[in-house]
């Protein structure tokens, strides 16, 4: 499931988000002001951690 980045304009406040489908990515409010005017920014987190193409010792292929 990936993992948006949100800016909420109103307070400045940025915040992550897992989301489990677009409707819910669209859905988001601020957790510190509950505006619902949150944008979504471009950069996915998801991958983080993920790639296990380069690591071969302490990761496991789908803990994530
Ligand atoms: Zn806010």
């Amino acid at each position: 499931m990936p993992i948006y980045e949100y800016q909420c304009p109103e307070c400045g406040e940025e915040f992550e988000k897992l989301v489990r489908s677009m409707s819910a990515a669209d859905e988001v409010s601020c957790p510190a002001c509950k505006s619902n005017k949150v944008k979504r920014k471009m950069s996915l987190v998801a991958s983080k951690g993920g790639d296990c193409s380069t690591c071969s010792t302490s990761c496991s292929p789908g803990s994530i």
